[in-house]
């Protein structure tokens, strides 16, 4: 089992997985560093991967112009 919650990191925003025990505790985001603590009714993340939120890349795609 496992916590999952979004990077509170404006300029991340990342799906950040922790494990169920770090439940109140401090936690380190591996996308962008930043420490954040894990809310004790943070979301259970089950086995299905079916509801994983998808990277925020589509920014990217619309920059096709010069
Ligand atoms: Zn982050």
């Amino acid at each position: 089992m496992a916590v999952t919650m979004i990077c509170p990191n404006l300029k991340c925003g990342r799906t950040v997985v922790a494990a169920e025990s770090a439940r109140g505790k401090v936690v380190r985001c591996a996308h962008c560093q930043i420490l954040f603590l894990v809310p004790r009714d943070a979301a259970s993340a089950r086995e299905d991967k079916g509801a994983e939120v998808p990277p925020a890349a589509e920014d990217t795609k619309q920059r096709g112009r010069r």
